[in-house]
């Protein structure tokens, strides 16, 4: 790969934008399947944290950021300057998302059925606002939380080789805070 392709977001985030195509459909069907036992809707923030992400995923922040309004940009970037210990996501504004579209895999999935290994036992997790009223889950109906972030780790492996952001290669996960603070 010469180093004009390896700049090249489009294909450095090639992979990653596969993968969360594919988490986006699945999540669809799960939400259609699931009627009115899913409560997620916009304004809903309880699950709305300050995660962390891994390189890939920061730079796909970095980037949308970057590309928005620069007014916009600029209030986004003030707050994660100025976030404070305890304080939830800078992408939260009004109850709602202000990167939707561009919003991490963990936010994508979150509140709906995962499934945990952890050793021999399995657990499936979803948030207590959803499925209030259902018996059971159908299998095909619940996300391989060890499968997707072993699928995501693999697709940023391969980014940080790519990457020409060096800074990105020694960290291995970023705030929300830290990737929108991140010049790409
Ligand atoms: S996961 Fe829970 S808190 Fe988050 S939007 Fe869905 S219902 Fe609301
Ligand atoms: S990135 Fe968006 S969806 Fe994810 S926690 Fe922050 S505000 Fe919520």
């Amino acid at each position: 790969m010469c180093g004009e392709e390896k700049n090249d977001s489009t294909l450095l985030l090639a992979n990653y934008n596969a993968l969360v195509d594919r988490v986006d459909s699945l999540c669809r069907e799960i939400i259609l399947a699931s009627g009115d036992e899913i409560a997620c809707r916009p304004g809903c923030d309880g699950c709305c944290r300050h995660f962390s992400v891994f390189p890939v995923e920061a730079y796909n922040i970095a980037r949308a950021v970057a590309s928005l309004d620069p007014d916009i940009t600029g209030m986004i970037r003030d707050r994660a300057r100025n976030l404070r210990a305890g304080d939830g996501c800078p992408l939260l504004h009004g109850g709602c998302c202000m990167l939707y579209e561009k919003r991490p895999i963990i936010c994508r999935t979150h509140g709906l059925p995962i499934m945990i290994r952890n050793g021999d036992d399995t657990k499936i997790d979803f948030c207590p606002r959803n499925y209030r009223n259902a018996e059971s889950i159908k299998g095909h109906y619940i996300i391989d939380l060890d499968t997707l972030n072993s699928t995501l780790a693999a697709i940023n492996s391969i980014f940080i080789k790519n990457a020409v952001n060096h800074y990105l290669s020694f960290c291995e996960r970023l705030t929300i805070a830290e990737a929108v603070l991140l010049r790409t």
